[in-house]
């Protein structure tokens, strides 16, 4: 006899709880980056690996870009970091398909497959390859 054991999954309301706490954390960190230019103040914290080795990680740019969003220059935004720009849409695009399945009633699979990561990592590797070469300037915040 095969006993299928019982599927776990956190209680819906600290899945809630958590969702909260994430976005008012995020809408936080954006009020900081709206009201505080990167580029001007000192207080955001340095790339360490920029830092020690001189190059471009696939997360350099990514403040800045949030504060181009924000204040609606988007090819600023795509210049300081292009990868984090399309995965933000990604995930934007990726969570209004959730909350539309939501709304019409139908069941939603995982958020993040373990596929789409590992393409989020392949394109993080390709990214920081590219920026980092001398034919790819565009791709660096500088
Ligand atoms: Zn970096």
């Amino acid at each position: 006899m095969n006993a299928v054991p019982p599927k776990i999954s956190a209680p819906a309301l600290t899945s809630r709880l958590a969702v909260i706490i994430l976005a008012a954390l995020a809408l936080a960190g954006a009020a900081v980056v709206f009201l505080f230019n990167p580029s001007t103040h000192a207080f955001y914290p340095v790339c360490q690996f920029h830092r020690l080795t001189g190059l471009e990680c696939p997360g350099c740019g990514a403040t800045r870009a949030v504060y181009a969003l924000l204040h609606g220059n988007f090819s600023v935004a795509l210049r300081d970091n292009a990868l984090f720009v399309l995965a933000l849409g990604a995930l934007a695009a990726r969570g209004v398909w959730f909350g539309w399945n939501n709304f019409r009633g139908r069941a939603n699979g995982e958020f993040f497959p373990v596929k789409f990561l590992w393409l989020l990592l392949a394109a993080a590797l390709a990214f920081t390859v590219l920026r980092n070469l001398p034919g790819f300037a565009i791709l660096n915040p500088g």
